[in-house]
């Protein structure tokens, strides 16, 4: 049973629901109280092993079904390609984004972390999670729980996780649109569904479309840039790179990293159990950012609050070296390393060197 009525929670909740006008002033406790409506803890929590991807697995390949789509206009000139961070006005507070990215390629399922968005519900924390279509059908639950949560917004991180720098034509335009068709066949078993529907203010939060579109490697070309923003959906890279799909990447690595965020920054992490040590780095990194008077939203609450940075481009530390993912064998890895990392960069030498046979 994927959905249960929590009615002994209904009345104590019921003036709560009444006095919440809009989702972003939820704070942690209110946020939990609604969510704790429809679900009950066990189903919320992670599950032992959830976290692991399988390899070999095509029961998900097969794309969404065609149906229509939500209406949209494509992104406005000022807006339109890559956004790293956003500027805030002076005397702004000092917001930040955490994002997690859940890929998922052809002949795999990959995981869902609980243990981070357990985390992140514990302690009130907000964050953007980039789902892949396909990841959406594979984890259909727990895109449902995402999506209904009020501390969390979903973005597009493609249909396959496929490199869109290398593609074209139909199948780039799959890529772009067909998370469109997961998400909307997912909004509407949400809502659908007698609980949430009951609850006003857990339904009509999620929007009819995604709006937020992060590249699977942070790889993306004037091509699939203008695809994206043709599209409606503005593209969201980062400032902040935790490193974190690197097994060689220590939770304590990525803490600092996240301690070097600034006012306006955008992380990016994994929860699809290729963010090997996220989880641990959390707690050890998000109550000293609290500390410092940091205060984590969602990555539409960010855009709102500022001026976003946009450049041209797509790339993780510096222009260009997201480059490397062209060649297919990096490809298949879930996340660009940093482009400093040795391991990485030793890779590439020798994937140039198979490529040219020299
Ligand atoms: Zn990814």
């Amino acid at each position: 049973m994927a959905w249960r009525m929590r009615i002994a929670w209904v009345p104590a909740l019921s003036l709560l629901v009444s006095v919440i006008t809009a989702p972003e002033v939820l704070g942690a406790d209110a946020a939990g109280g609604l969510r704790a409506m429809c679900y009950a803890p066990v189903e919320l929590q992670a599950r032992k092993g959830e976290e692991r991807p399988e390899k070999r697995r095509h029961d998900y390949d097969k794309p969404a079904a065609a149906r229509a789509l939500a209406t949209f206009e494509p992104i406005d000139p000022a807006l339109r390609g890559a956004i790293r961070r956003v500027k805030l006005p002076a005397g702004s507070p000092k917001l930040i984004a955490l994002t997690f990215d859940l890929c998922e390629q052809h002949g795999e399922i990959a995981g869902y972390d609980g243990a981070i968005v357990d985390y992140l519900r514990a302690n009130g924390i907000k964050a953007t999670f980039f789902t892949g279509g396909k990841w959406m059908r594979s984890h259909g639950e727990r895109t449902r729980q995402l999506m209904s949560d009020p501390l969390f917004e979903i973005g597009s991180h493609s249909e396959a996780h496929r490199n869109l720098r290398l593609l074209s034509g139909a199948a780039l335009a799959e890529e772009v649109a067909g998370p469109q068709r997961s998400y909307e066949a997912a909004r509407q078993e949400l809502q659908g569904h007698q609980c949430i529907a009951q609850h006003a203010t857990l339904a009509e939060r999620v929007p009819s479309r995604l709006s937020l579109f992060r590249f699977p490697y942070g790889a993306c070309n004037a091509q699939s840039l203008k695809a994206v923003n043709d599209a409606g959906l503005l593209a969201i890279q980062w400032d902040v790179s935790t490193g974190d799909p690197s097994p060689m990447q220590s939770a304590r690595a990525i803490g600092q990293a996240l301690l070097r965020s600034k006012p306006g920054s955008i992380a990016v992490m994994h929860a699809n159990g290729r963010g090997h040590h996220t989880a641990e780095a959390l707690p050890l990194a998000l109550p000293q950012l609290k500390a410092r008077g940091f205060e984590f939203v969602t990555l539409s609450e960010l855009l709102a609050a500022g001026t976003p940075e946009v450049v041209s481009s797509c790339y993780d530390s510096r222009p260009g070296d997201t480059d490397k993912y062209d060649m297919p064998m990096l490809s298949q890895q879930p996340l660009a390393k940093r482009a400093g990392d040795k391991t990485t960069r030793d890779k590439v030498t020798g994937a140039k060197k198979a490529a040219t046979k020299e």
